[in-house]
């Protein structure tokens, strides 16, 4: 389970989250939908530490932080709790695919080599990149390469993968293919939060559909729910504009 607890994030004098509570069980799929500018990615990356809140209490799993007071074993801890998928996939030039998806259980989770590869090998069937291992990522496809992120982020075996808007840099031809691989982990019970604007993913796969605005969870609730009888005016007009 994971619990946020008052999360608040400023830049300089722009409070960008407001104090956010949100629980996710075990296994569930949770979407953040939200105009631009609302707090979403900040909120992800809050969770993973990449971003460090201001106030507030972060628990995955048996392991909680309290924000203010979090050292660096503290924080270190937390990072390894959860993996993140970037919108840019930032996949490592240099390396291989094989390599990217090595690198973290290697150097952070300091796993011999030999079960690294294993691992990875393993990962990268599993998102359809078995005939890729050597490939780098410019001889690879936007949608290959954000498939290389998604086997980068299950390999590190995380309580929660945190998708940043995965498929809004691909082209429209591509978005299909990782939204299947994104639904078939999801079909295996990993608990994900996933931000995207991509609707009828959220509709089919989530579990529990929240809506940001200014900072704050404006609305939550089941997919039906929100999708046809929001309540509050703001998801109204949001949603009139996007679907
Ligand atoms: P989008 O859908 O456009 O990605 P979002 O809902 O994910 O938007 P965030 O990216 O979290 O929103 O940004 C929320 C606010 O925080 C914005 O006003 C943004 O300019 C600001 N912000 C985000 N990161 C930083 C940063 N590193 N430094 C200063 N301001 C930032």
């Amino acid at each position: 389970m994971i619990k946020l607890t008052g999360i608040t994030k400023s830049f300089g004098r722009n409070q960008v989250l407001q104090g956010i509570d949100l629980q996710v069980e075990k296994g569930e799929v949770v979407v953040i939908l939200g105009p631009s500018g609302s707090g979403k990615t900040t909120l992800l990356r809050c969770i993973n530490y990449l971003e460090r809140p201001n106030a507030g209490r972060i628990a995955i799993g048996d392991f909680e932080v309290d924000c203010e007071r979090a050292g660096k074993k503290d924080i270190h801890a937390l990072r390894g709790k959860s993996a993140m998928v970037f919108q840019h996939y930032n996949l490592f030039k240099h390396k291989t695919v094989l390599e990217n998806v090595m690198e973290g259980l290697v150097i952070v989770q300091r796993m011999p080599k030999e079960t690294a590869r294993r691992r990875s090998v393993e990962v990268l069937e599993k998102v359809g990149l078995g005939e890729k291992l050597d490939a780098y990522p410019s001889q690879l496809s936007g949608g290959q390469q954000q498939r290389v992120g998604i086997a980068r982020a299950l390999a590190l075996g995380p309580e929660v993968i945190l998708f940043d808007e995965p498929t809004s840099a691909l082209d429209p031809e591509l978005v299909g293919e990782v939204l299947a691989v994104i639904r078939r982990i999801a079909k295996e019970g990993i608990t994900m939060i996933v931000v995207t604007h991509e609707m009828g993913f959220a509709r089919d796969v989530a579990n529990h559909v929240v809506f940001m605005d200014g900072g704050a969870i404006v609305e939550e609730g089941a997919p039906k729910d929100i999708f046809n009888k929001p309540q509050e005016e703001r998801t109204k007009q949001f949603l009139k504009r996007i679907m």
